[in-house]
């Protein structure tokens, strides 16, 4: 019986003939994805139009996040872009605030403290963020989904037109749908150039001869095509095959998860509404009626449990609770809900996984602000010249360095070393005066030190050297210098 009632869903979700194959079988949901059928070909998936009060508020949350992501990089602050992420010279600014490889330690703990939120968000609240906030579902759901409605209609006047002949109306309804599939997805792909190389460089692509920007043009169709064929071909399977946050959704869910999530101790035994009954005593409140499966844009009925493909849109909640309303039951038959509390009535959000999460996000987040607090404006490497030991002039024993300056601010700025202790070391530029360092370069510099033979009576003399800003202190640096003593005390001649 539940076999057929499945089957019954596939076919009136994809409008196939489904036949029942031998070996079917009730729970056959834990073993296939609902986009696949059994000879292994794609089922491509009608979603009924969503609405509802979670639609509502989710479209709000999409026009805010995609008016953000399209602007994000028209927007400069201090006449530098709110976000860069330029891989490819390995230059970041977030908020106006440059970022060089050289704070890669900062990058990780960032990732890492990413990671760990995203982690501990998804024990507790599931896959809140795939629903309301990845671009994604928000691209597919809430952009080209809405546009294909617009075009070919709700899901049965889709399905018609997929069946009918390349007819005129067929034809010109298909050519504006991907025509408009199309220029947005050049959209984004010009967007997310321009989080990439900056909206200056990405203008100039624009504008000039593709043969003066071969790398970048290429980039842009490149992206074009990957945007195209995700949202008008590939759609759902991004985030059932490929999305990797997706696939671990296996071992972040526990049973006090938050997700969206079918009452069966109230709906089950499911059974059809019947005629001048508003209840039957031994039926469940779930009246069988597959809205939740055919507003599904991953295809499945929630009604099976928790599973991998659902991302958590919330179409379905909207779908059964104006069924509820039409019935006269109570709404939250499908809600945001862990599997603890609809089977024992308790909503527990602490546990021990929860408190390792938090205890370790603490800590980087500790980390992390240690990290930006400290972070300096200007990094200095200061090292022996490979090769050298230490040379001897009249009186002194010398030390040859090679000094790098990396300027991360966005002006020129001039440095000065300067000895800080043994007071009798002195520190010398080969090339005389101060180092000028351009905004947002490097520069590189010769130093030696100098200390008088006499006060050199170890092998290893550590010398503090402090780096100078417009004469303010802004880094101290530590330097080994080597001396022509032996570990054993004895002075080399
Ligand atoms: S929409 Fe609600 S009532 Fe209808 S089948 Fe789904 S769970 Fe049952
Ligand atoms: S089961 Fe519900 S929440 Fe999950 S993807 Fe399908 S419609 Fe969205």
């Amino acid at each position: 019986m539940e076999g057929e009632v499945k089957l019954d869903i596939l076919k009136n979700r994809t409008g196939k003939s489904a036949e029942i194959p031998k070996d079917y079988s009730p729970e056959a949901f834990r073993e296939n994805i609902a986009t696949v059928d059994a000879s292994g070909k794609r089922v491509w998936i009608y979603p009924k139009k969503p609405s509802g009060r979670l639609h509502r508020a989710r479209a709000i949350v999409a026009v805010v996040l995609l008016a953000f992501l399209f602007s994000a990089p028209l927007i400069k602050i201090g006449g530098q872009p709110m976000v860069l992420l330029n891989v490819f010279e390995r230059r970041f600014v977030i908020f106006g605030q440059a970022f060089w490889p050289q704070d890669f330690i900062l990058l990780a703990i960032t990732l890492l403290t990413f990671f760990v939120f995203i982690i501990l968000f998804t024990v507790v609240f599931g896959r809140v963020w795939c629903g309301w906030a990845c671009p994604q579902t928000i691209f597919m759901e809430m952009v080209f989904r809405k546009i294909e409605y617009l075009i070919e209609g709700d899901m049965a006047a889709q399905r018609r037109l997929a069946r009918a002949p390349w007819t005129f109306d067929k034809i010109w309804k298909k050519t504006l749908k991907h025509s408009i599939f199309v220029g947005i997805s050049l959209l984004i792909a010009h967007t997310l150039m321009s989080y990439l190389i900056g909206i200056e460089a990405t203008w100039k692509i624009v504008n000039e001869s593709p043969k003066d920007h071969l790398a970048g043009f290429s980039g842009l169709l490149g992206f074009t095509g990957i945007f195209y064929g995700v949202f008008a071909f590939f759609r759902e399977q991004a985030c059932i095959a490929v999305c990797p946050y997706g696939r671990l959704q296996g071992v972040l869910l526990g049973r006090d998860s938050i997700v969206v999530a079918y009452d069966w101790v109230r709906g089950e035994p499911r059974g059809k509404l019947r005629k001048n009954a508003v209840t039957v005593q031994d039926q469940g409140d779930c009246i069988d009626c597959t809205l939740c499966v055919q507003v599904c844009p991953t295809g499945i009925d929630i009604r099976n449990g928790t599973q991998l493909e659902c991302v958590n849109c919330t179409a379905c909640i909207d779908a059964c609770d104006d069924v509820m309303i039409k019935i006269g039951k109570p709404t939250g038959l499908i809600r945001f809900a862990s599997y603890n509390s609809i089977k024992n009535g308790i909503q527990k959000i602490w546990n021990g996984r929860v408190a390792a999460y938090s205890v370790v996000l603490l800590l980087l987040l500790v980390g992390l602000s240690a990290a930006l607090v400290t972070r300096s404006d200007v990094e200095t490497t200061f090292l022996k010249v490979s090769g050298t030991l230490y040379q001897r002039e009249p009186g002194y024993i010398t030390n040859l360095y090679n000094a790098e300056f990396v300027n991360k601010t966005f002006e020129d700025i001039t440095l000065e070393l300067r000895v800080e202790e043994p007071a009798y070391a002195e520190l010398h530029k080969v090339d005389g005066g101060t180092v000028s360092v351009p905004a947002e370069a490097m520069s590189k510099s010769v130093y030696f030190i100098k200390i008088p033979e006499d006060k050199v009576t170890s092998a290893r003399t550590v010398v503090r050297v402090g780096v100078y800003r417009d004469g303010e202190k802004i880094d101290n640096l530590k330097v080994k210098f080597i001396g022509p003593v032996t570990h054993a005390g004895a002075v080399r001649r």
